[in-house]
């Protein structure tokens, strides 16, 4: 879209009285009729003011995506009518991309270049790839050894959905629950974050524009006390997928036990990044930064524990120093900016308390520690933090921060920091870098994590599977992997007798 056009179709969106939520193909308010303010961290300033969900508006977006998936017309497309209907959302999401990359970096803080870079794109690609798999749910033939039985097996949808994402992706987590979701025939409720509807709604918009049929998609912003609990404890719903924290994690665990509703859980990090002392050193400091510092540490993977070998500690801790000395904090909408403001006041204090926690055990800082003041004062700005002297046993060494966080600590041996990386409750990450190829396999056998990066980090792409091990959560979503949490299998036994 050309500049003007994104500017005029921004400022109409955000322009509404109230962004209404979408329940059966219609935009309506609230039952009761509240809404809710959402904030640009940057400024701290009100960005829109939202329909606020909650249990009343959950049982009517239940009744719409029960209907769409029981008798509507969604029922009746082809797999490719599907699949084209999934593709053209990507269309949409590019030809909307600059809008979507600011909605993004206004609602949620972080920097345009990587919302234009990274979240926009990889956004329409997650939607690309689950396309090509709604014409490809083959079920099996089985050799029973039954005579005069033919046995086969069909891979159906799970039903009606329901997804509740978190705040640090927020277009993102929305692909990677949609797609697959959509692509295996199942119809959906999406509860986006309270600090971070703005731009699930806006695809809302595509999604109509797109064609899909009424009540396949339904969008409820709202609080997770009131709309999100309600979601999760609906007899109607047959399927909870969730991505936040692991403490809500399980609640949604016993609020979805009544009905036995399948689960997939992504959840908590507090991911082991590993530097041994064959490895390419500039590079590894590199990494170590972006592993850290990538949307201000508001990430799931964020590899918040770095060990480094002994013989090179003081090497590497000056150069992750130097390097997020010099990281640019700034607004969101700023080109220039590396590190741009944490999600909310919550956040900010939450995370500077952990770092007030960090130094009454006894660790001490080498950069950061602080907050950002002077023009940044009104956001929720925290100075890039690395963390010296931290012991295993320290708080935030154990914690999962989810901010611009990170402890760094020295080993010796290979097996002393296997032991050490895995000396946590969760398992979502990890990474090693070394050029050793031995080394390699043995600690991506070793480490127990759902995803281990080598010589890299924060790799995603919609066809590798991703998931947690431990209390990480359990189920994987993108990949082939992501289909077998949204279709359930039916065996048929024909008797050709
Ligand atoms: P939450 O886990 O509370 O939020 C994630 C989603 O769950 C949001 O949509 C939230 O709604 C919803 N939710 C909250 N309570 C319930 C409930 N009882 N039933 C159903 N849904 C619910 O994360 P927070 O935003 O509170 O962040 C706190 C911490 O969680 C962070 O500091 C970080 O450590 C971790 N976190 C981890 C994420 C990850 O990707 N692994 C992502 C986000 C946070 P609402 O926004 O309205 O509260």
């Amino acid at each position: 879209m050309a500049d003007n056009a994104t500017e005029t179709t921004l400022s109409t969106f955000l322009g509404q009285q109230t962004i209404k939520m979408l329940i059966g193909g219609e935009w309506v308010e609230a039952a009761s009729g509240r809404t809710f303010d959402t904030i640009n961290p940057s400024t701290g300033q009100v960005l829109a003011k939202v329909a606020e969900g909650d249990a009343a508006d959950i049982d009517r977006a239940v009744a719409a995506a029960r209907g769409a998936f029981e008798h509507g017309p969604w029922t009746r497309l082809t797999p490719s009518q599907r699949g084209r209907l999934l593709w053209k959302i990507a269309d949409l999401i590019e030809q909307h991309a600059e809008e979507l990359a600011k909605l993004e970096t206004l609602d949620n803080g972080k920097p345009i270049k990587y919302s234009r870079a990274v979240d926009v794109p990889l956004t329409a690609d997650h939607f690309r790839y689950f396309a090509g798999w709604a014409t490809k749910l083959e079920g099996e033939t089985i050799p029973v050894s039954i005579p005069n039985m033919f046995t086969y097996t069909l891979r159906e949808p799970v039903g009606v959905v329901g997804q509740i994402i978190p705040w640090n992706f927020p277009l993102q987590m929305a692909a990677w629950k949609l797609a697959p979701a959509l692509a295996c025939g199942n119809t959906v409720i999406l509860k986006p974050a309270e600090q971070t509807p703005l731009t699930a709604l806006r695809l809302g918009e595509l999604i109509c524009e797109a064609g899909f049929p009424e009540g396949v998609v339904n969008i409820i912003p709202g609080f997770g006390e009131t709309a999100g609990a309600a979601l999760a404890a609906h007899p109607g719903v047959d399927k909870i997928a969730f991505t936040g924290s692991t403490e809500v994690g399980k609640r949604i665990v016993r609020a979805s036990a009544d009905n036995l509703k399948k689960l997939t859980l992504e959840l908590g990090g507090k991911s082991p990044n590993i530097i041994f002392p064959d490895a390419d050193l500039k590079f590894a400091v590199r990494g170590a930064m972006n592993a850290i510092f990538f949307n201000q540490g508001q990430v799931c993977t964020a590899g918040s524990r770095l060990f480094v070998h002994a013989s090179m500690y003081d090497q590497v801790l000056g150069g992750l120093t130097d390097l997020a000395r010099k990281m640019s904090l700034g607004l969101g909408i700023d080109p220039a900016t590396d590190i741009g403001p944490l999600i909310s006041q919550e956040q900010l204090e939450r995370v500077m308390n952990y770092i007030d926690i960090g130094k009454r055990e006894g660790a001490s800082p080498t950069t950061g520690g602080e907050r950002a003041n002077g023009d940044l004062a009104q956001g929720y700005f925290v100075r890039p933090t690395v963390f010296d002297h931290v012991a295993d046993e320290m708080t935030i060494a154990r914690e999962e921060i989810f901010g611009p966080v990170v402890v760094v600590m020295p080993f010796e041996e290979v097996e002393e920091v296997a032991a050490r990386a895995n000396q946590s409750i969760y398992g979502l990450a990890a990474a090693v870098w070394t050029n050793d190829v031995k080394k390699v396999h043995k600690m991506v056998a070793a480490l127990k994590a759902g995803v281990v990066w080598v010589n890299t980090y924060n790799q995603f792409d919609a066809a590798a599977p991703f998931g947690g091990y431990k209390q990480s959560g359990y189920g994987r979503e993108m990949g082939h992997a992501a289909l077998d949490t949204y279709t359930q299998t039916k065996t048929a036994w024909i008797n050709l007798r």
